[in-house]
C-alpha cells in the first residue's frame, strides 16, 4: 500500500476564508473536495502539496436548485445526489448520466461536481508510482522533459479523463469561479485547454463554486462511455449529444463533444450546416462520421488507439441517436 504523504490540512467555514487561505500559501497549497482524486494522485507523488485546503465545510457549496431558467449546482454537491436528482434528469440529462457514470458507487458519493470538472488529466505513463515513472525517465508533466506520447513534441497531451466536461460543453453551462478579486464566468466551452499540465482557465487562486446549466424547451440531450469495466473505470471515450428542437420539430442546434483524446474535450464540427427540417437519421450519420475524421485516440491511455477510434462512431452514435429522438 502507497503511503500519503504528511501535509497540513485547513478546514475553513467560508469562502473568503478559503479564498484568502489559497492567496497566503500560495504554490504550497490544494484545494481539496472529495479527495478521490487528489489523495491517490498524491501517493504517487504526482503532486506534493504540503497544505490541502478543504471545503467540505465551506458554507454554500453544496446544493442543487432549479428555477424556470437554469440548473444551478454548487461545486460540492456530490456526483450521486446529481446522478439520483430528478429535475437534473429531466433539464439536463448528459449530465445526469455523466455524473452517474464516474467510478464506482464510492467514487461518485464522495467526488464532487467541483472535482470532477476540475480533474487532472491522465496519461498512462504518468499515473503511476514514482519508481514506475523513474524506471522511464520520468515525462514532462512531472519530473522529466520528455514525451513518451509523442516523441517530439514539446507539449503534454495527457487526457481530460473527467466525465462532466463533455456533457457541460455540450450543455453550454456556464462555471462561476470565485477568487480574491471577485467572481467570473466562463463557458464550460472555453473552460478546458490543449495543455496537458494544467488543461483549464482556472488561475491558482480561484475556486468553482457553481455550475449553471440552461433550461431550454425542446432540447434533449445524452452521454455515453467506454471503459474498461464498467463498473468502476476512467473513459476510454466518452461522448456527450445534445439537440434543441423548435416547436415544429425541426432541428434548432446541435451539439455533440467528445473527450478522453487529448488535453481539451473535441466539439465535432459538422461538415455541412445541420438545421431545420433535418431527419434524424441523416443527422446522426453526418455527425458519426465527422466525429470519425476528427477524433484521433492518442496513446496517452492504456488500450489500442485503432479500436478507441472506431468506437468514436459507436459512443457519439449512442449518444446523438437519443438525444435527436423525436417523442
Ligand atoms: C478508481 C477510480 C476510478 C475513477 N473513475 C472516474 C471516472 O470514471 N470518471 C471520472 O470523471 N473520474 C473518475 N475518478 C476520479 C474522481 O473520483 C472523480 O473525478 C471525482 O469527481 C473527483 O472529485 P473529488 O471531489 O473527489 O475531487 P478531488 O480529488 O478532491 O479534487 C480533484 C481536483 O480538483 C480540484 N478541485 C476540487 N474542487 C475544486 C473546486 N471547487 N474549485 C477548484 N478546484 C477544485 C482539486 O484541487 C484537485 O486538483 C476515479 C477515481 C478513482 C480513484
Ligand atoms: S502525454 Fe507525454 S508529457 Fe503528458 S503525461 Fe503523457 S507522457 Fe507525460
Amino acid at each position: 500500500m502507497l503511503p500519503l504523504p504528511v501535509f497540513q490540512h485547513h478546514s475553513p467555514t467560508s469562502l473568503v476564508e478559503a479564498l484568502a487561505l489559497l492567496v497566503r500559501l500560495g504554490d504550497a497549497a490544494r484545494l481539496v473536495a472529495g479527495g478521490t482524486d487528489l489523495l491517490p494522485n498524491m501517493k504517487h507523488g504526482l503532486v506534493e502539496p504540503e497544505h490541502l485546503v478543504s471545503l467540505s465545510r465551506v458554507d454554500g457549496l453544496a446544493s442543487i436548485a432549479v428555477s424556470d431558467t437554469h440548473v444551478e449546482l454548487g461545486a460540492m454537491t456530490k456526483l450521486a445526489d446529481i446522478a439520483a436528482h430528478p429535475e437534473v434528469g429531466r433539464h439536463a440529462p448528459a449530465l445526469a448520466e455523466a455524473t452517474g457514470a464516474v467510478g464506482g458507487p464510492h467514487h461518485r458519493r464522495m467526488g464532487t461536481l467541483g472535482g470532477n470538472v476540475c480533474l487532472d488529466t491522465r496519461c498512462v505513463y504518468y499515473n503511476q508510482t514514482y519508481f514506475w515513472r523513474e524506471a522511464l525517465g520520468f515525462c514532462l508533466k512531472k519530473d522529466g522533459s520528455a514525451c513518451h506520447v509523442v516523441a517530439s513534441g514539446k507539449n503534454c497531451v495527457a487526457a481530460a479523463s473527467n466525465d462532466s466536461g463533455p456533457a457541460l460543453i455540450a450543455l453550454a453551462a456556464e462555471l462561476e469561479l470565485a477568487s480574491p478579486s471577485g467572481t467570473r464566468s466562463v463557458p464550460a466551452a472555453e473552460f478546458y485547454t490543449p495543455d496537458g499540465l494544467a488543461n483549464t482557465v482556472k488561475r491558482a487562486d480561484e475556486i468553482l463554486t457553481r455550475v449553471r446549466v440552461p433550461r431550454v424547451v425542446g432540447r434533449k440531450s445524452a452521454f455515453e462511455k467506454l471503459r474498461r469495466r464498467g463498473a468502476i473505470d476512467y473513459p476510454l471515450l466518452n461522448a456527450a449529444a445534445r439537440v434543441d428542437r423548435t416547436s415544429d420539430g425541426s432541428i434548432a442546434s446541435v451539439e455533440v463533444v467528445v473527450s478522453a483524446l487529448a488535453a481539451r474535450p473535441k466539439r465535432v464540427k459538422p461538415t455541412r450546416p445541420l438545421v431545420g427540417n433535418v431527419a434524424a437519421e441523416a443527422l446522426v450519420a453526418s455527425y458519426v462520421e465527422a466525429a470519425y475524421k476528427q477524433c484521433r485516440p492518442l496513446t496517452n491511455l492504456d488500450n489500442d488507439t485503432d479500436w478507441r477510434r472506431d468506437m468514436v462512431r459507436v459512443v457519439v452514435e449512442r449518444a446523438l441517436r437519443r438525444a435527436a429522438a423525436v417523442d
